[in-house]
């Protein structure tokens, strides 16, 4: 391709709209422009990178025996009615109406669709294991779309789903995924950690995420260096004791004017945060809770979800938090309060702590779990800290943040039994299938490896997924004797199946080689002045060294270059 007609729209500024660099780089790069809030076009460039990325993702499931097919992403209603999904995806689900007026939806996964498919067709055990994939576009009315098309409303999903005779097959499709998933996420150039994870509104049993380490991740992963567990924070167990043993002193009120937040308390108490325990009011639901955890916790909501079994949980409006508590916010406490209250176990291990008094202005002090207030359950409900050991080995932890790039599930019968999906097994006799499902978020693959790959001048892509493999590039567009080689060593190497890009463009060699840089051609071939000497510059992206070799062995080094760094 000759730059000078490439449809490749790159910027100078930094958009002040991207927080993120990958989605700075993104726009800056011209790989996607936004449509709307959380729904993007990829730009030619961009999309070769997610072709490229797609057909990684292709080759290995292929590998793995997995098969690609193509669903539909309008659905009907009826399909998630069936698994109670219809209701359990709640806003997140776009959701639209046909000329009939009949219920329909835009995929946001497809669980159903692929149970309903295997059921129709797949009647004996002799037709077992299989596993179904597709690459397709998803939609989620993401409450915060953010950072470009790593969470977008829009989006690009390889979804695969497998159906096996029991649970042994199940484990062994599950670990082929796992195989599967690790040669693509290593073929694509990226740095990432495989964690325990709660498996959320698809359900199941055991699931696992493979998270790209990043600062902008949205996830938290916690870590053991000595056993190699690794979990999201969602799911990391805090399995400290905690106990106090002092007597219990008597409770007092006293006078907070204008004491709300736990360094205001603080303050005003001369006491650490850990003497606290904060009164957090949760709608769950229709129904509204109180949660208790210390001052210096945060509460887990997906553990708070998980043992209250509701389908969506968020802190009380100011409003509500007033009508419960008969107080201003910040003044939430335990005592009198009409309402189920759960407690994180570390609180029924403290004795004589601070709460608020449900009336503004005040708190009490001296507080002590069931002489003053009864808990409705206890259970583990706050975020692990540094501080908690490893729940497998007790040694410390590590937590970092981390970009979910993949989800591999074991979903057991949780699909195919609401939607009776059996086969006949040996004997002649019906059986539920067991079912497995596998998710990688394509364009946020894409910027994650720019998040891993990049530096101030630009993206430096990894071999295996950049748009063009080698960019050449003649110093002065006017000399004949330049723009002549240039143009044969990229007639050359595009004879030779390589992705190349020729710079033709009338502009100065400072322009073109940002413009490289910027877009992150892997390769550069700089044709200048010795050009008639038929000696050329071959350059690294990732490398600062530039080296002088000859225009005849330009097709080697190149070769050579790509059987090193291609994935
Ligand atoms: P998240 O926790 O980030 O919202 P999820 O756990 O809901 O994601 P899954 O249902 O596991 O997502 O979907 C499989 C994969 O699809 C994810 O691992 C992720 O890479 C990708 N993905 C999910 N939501 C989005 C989104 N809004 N934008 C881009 N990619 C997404
Ligand atoms: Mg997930």
């Amino acid at each position: 391709m000759k730059l000078s007609q490439m449809f490749l729209p790159t910027r100078k500024e930094v958009p002040a709209e991207a927080e993120a660099v990958s989605h700075q780089l993104m726009l800056r790069a011209g790989l996607i422009r936004k449509v709307s809030s959380g729904i993007y076009c990829t730009l030619p460039l961009g999309y070769r990178v997610l072709k490229k990325i797609q057909n990684i993702v292709r080759e290995e499931m292929d590998r793995a025996g997995a098969q690609e097919l193509l669903m539909p992403t309008l659905l009907p209603a009826e399909l998630f009615q069936a698994t109670g999904r219809w209701e359990v995806y709640g806003p997140l689900m776009f959701r639209l109406k046909d000329r009939n007026k009949r219920d329909f939806l835009l995929g946001p996964t497809h669980e159903e669709t692929f149970t309903e498919v295997v059921k129709a067709e797949i009647k004996s055990y002799r037709q077992l294991p299989i596993n179904l994939y597709q690459i397709q576009n998803k939609f989620r009315d993401e409450i915060r779309p953010r950072f470009g098309v790593m969470r977008s409303r829009e989006f690009i999903m390889k979804d695969a789903y497998s159906f096996d005779k029991d649970q042994e097959g199940l484990d062994e499709s599950y670990l082929k995924m796992h195989d599967a998933y690790v040669n693509i996420f290593d073929r694509c150039g990226l740095d990432y950690i495989i964690v325990d994870a709660d498996s959320g509104a698809i359900g199941g049993s055991n699931s696992q995420e493979f998270m790209v380490k990043s600062e902008i991740g949205e996830d938290t992963v916690v870590f053991c260096s000595k056993c190699g567990y690794a979990a999201n924070i969602e799911k990391a167990e805090c399995v400290r004791e905690f106990h106090e043993d002092h007597a219990e002193k008597t409770l007092e009120k006293i006078y907070t004017p204008n004491v709300r937040t736990i360094e205001e308390l603080e303050k005003f108490f001369e006491g650490e945060a850990s003497r606290f325990v904060k009164t957090l009011i949760y709608k769950a639901d229709d129904k509204i809770v109180a949660v208790l955890v210390r001052g210096d916790r945060e509460v887990n909501e997906i553990k708070l979800l998980n043992l209250l079994g509701c389908i969506e949980i968020e802190m009380a409006d100011p409003e509500t938090v007033k009508k419960i508590t008969c107080a201003e916010v910040g003044f939430a406490g335990p005592l009198g309060l009409n309402i189920e209250t759960y407690a994180d176990k570390e609180v029924q291990g403290m004795k004589n702590f601070v709460v608020g008094a449900n009336e503004t202005g005040y708190h009490y002090k001296n507080v002590n779990v069931n002489r003053d207030f009864k808990i409705t359950k206890t259970s583990d409900l706050r975020n692990i800290t540094k501080e908690d050991p490893c729940p497998k080995c007790g040694a410390a932890i590590g937590i970092a943040q981390g970009i979910e790039v993949g989800h591999i599930f074991k979903l057991g019968t949780k699909y195919s039994k609401p939607l009776e999906c059996t086969y006949i097994d040996e004997n002649g006799k019906e059986q539920l299938m067991i079912m497995g499902c596998y998710g990688i978020g394509v364009n946020r693959t894409m910027a994650a490896i720019i998040e891993q790959n990049s530096d101030e001048n630009g993206i430096i892509w990894p071999m295996s997924v950049a748009p063009y493999q080698v960019i050449v590039v003649p110093v002065m567009a006017g000399d004949e004797t330049q723009f002549k080689l240039a143009q044969k060593i990229y007639d050359e190497l595009d004879k030779e199946g390589i992705d190349v890009i020729l710079d033709d463009r009338d502009e100065r060699a400072g322009v073109k080689f940002k413009d490289a840089d910027l877009i992150g051609i892997p390769v550069r071939i700089t044709v200048g002045k010795k050009a008639s000497e038929g000696i050329v510059e071959f350059k690294e992206r990732s490398k600062s060294d530039v080296e002088e070799i000859k225009e005849e062995e330009v097709i080697k080094r190149v070769k050579n270059n790509l059987r090193l760094n291609n994935g």
